[in-house]
């Protein structure tokens, strides 16, 4: 496995590859690799000629200082990590090679942007946006893998690629959860035993949801789910959203055709977590 530290040598690797005709699948990431974050890896592997994954925690889309201090480090065991899955090449840059200059760039995302984390996070997705489009262009990839826990991530990303013009072919992956059913998540580790004992609870009330839809319209749904987070005293609910597949935008009356998922951000201590359910009315 090869460990890239400058944006020369990956390109360099990257155009040897597109010369012999070799497929690349891309996994961008921010570290503290976990198997949810290696499931998206292994689909890379097997889709493609070559597997580039890159560790880049960016500091531009934290709007918290603190998030951004605390988020885990270990690339000594990511690395160990990638070494198992058979990954070809890992571009690990540090903040100056990224970015020798502040970006200024600022893209419009419409209303995906102005719902859940983009409320929430202001200039988060802007900064997801710049990073990954960054990493397309020193990448190239053929296949660009990322996560359904971040669906709102997800949608910025199809939208960054459409409006731009990038040549790549973004794939949506699963939810890989937990046995007790928590989104896995690098910030799970933070959690404290207390904590991590409440978490599974998220899902469980998101699959409560998703069972009554069925028999409750979507207004009254989000109220009860909303209710049965709150009721959890360790659960500090930012949002609890019932919306629309494509647009983000909150459903208010059941429509044949469209898709729904249940959207959820909250605090559980000084961690905050996201999860999401599909939803089939
Ligand atoms: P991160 O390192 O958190 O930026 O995540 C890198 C990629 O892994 C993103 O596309 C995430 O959506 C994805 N990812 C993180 N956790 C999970 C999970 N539990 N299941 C599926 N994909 C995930």
């Amino acid at each position: 496995m090869l460990v890239f530290k400058t944006i020369d040598e990956t390109r360099k690797f990257v155009s040897q590859a597109r010369e012999l005709d070799q497929t690349i699948g891309f996994v961008p990431t921010m570290g503290a690799l976990h198997p949810g974050h290696l499931e998206l890896m292994r689909r890379a592997k097997k889709e493609n000629d070559l597997l580039v994954v890159s560790i880049f925690v960016n500091p531009i889309q934290f709007n918290n200082a603190t998030d951004l201090k605390k988020y885990p480090r270990v690339l000594f065991k990511d690395l160990e990590m990638l070494k198992t899955i058979d990954c070809d090449a890992v571009f690990v840059p540090s903040v100056k090679e990224m970015y020798p200059e502040p970006i200024n760039k600022t893209f419009d995302f419409g209303p995906l942007e102005n719902v859940m984390e983009g409320a929430f996070r202001p200039g988060h997705f802007n900064g997801v946006a710049i990073v990954v489009e960054k990493l397309f262009e020193i990448v190239e990839p053929h296949k660009a893998y990322f996560g359904e826990k971040d669906f709102q991530q997800l949608a910025i990303i199809k939208s960054l690629v459409e409006m731009e013009r990038i040549p790549v072919e973004i794939v949506p992956c699963a939810i890989v959860r937990e046995k007790d059913g928590l989104a896995m998540s690098s910030r799970n580790v933070r959690l404290s035993p207390e904590e991590r004992a409440m978490a599974p609870r998220i899902f469980k009330v998101l699959k409560e949801v998703a069972g009554k839809a069925g028999e409750m319209d979507p207004v009254l749904l989000q109220q009860w789910g909303m209710k049965q987070l709150q009721a959890e005293e360790a659960f500090d609910v930012e949002y609890f959203q019932i919306a629309e597949d494509a647009t983000l935008q909150t459903i208010v009356n059941w429509q044949i055709g469209q898709g729904a998922l249940a959207f959820v951000a909250l605090k559980l201590g000084q961690v905050r977590l996201i999860d999401n359910i599909r939803i089939n009315s």
